[in-house]
């Protein structure tokens, strides 16, 4: 029985270890040459919108987007790893916007 316990105390401090690592990871979006940035509602694919790039930060020697206009509500969105998406919670549920990526 105690034994068991340890074994699932390792596998618990394990994954938490795993996933610290993981959401370090930084997928934030780059910006493109261009500037110019489409998302999409995660619910409604189908229907891209250009998005408003509100700040941008420099990464090896490239842009990236820090934090986009919501496409409804105008709250300024942060990049969220997790979800990779722009989430927004200030108009009614929460609406998780994806970069559309460009051919
Ligand atoms: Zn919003």
């Amino acid at each position: 029985m105690g034994r068991r316990q340890t074994l699932m105390e390792r596998y618990k401090i394990q994954m938490k270890a795993y996933r610290k690592k993981k959401m370090k990871v930084d997928n934030t979006p780059f910006l493109p040459e261009d500037g110019v940035v489409y998302i999409m509602d995660s619910l409604n694919p189908e229907k891209p919108m250009r998005a408003v790039v509100l700040k941008t930060r420099t990464k090896q020697h490239r842009k990236i987007i820090e934090s986009i206009a919501c496409p409804v509500c105008g709250n300024a969105m942060e990049w969220d790893s997790k979800w990779e998406g722009f989430i927004c919670e200030k108009h009614g549920k929460r609406a998780i916007y994806e970069i559309v990526k460009q051919k």
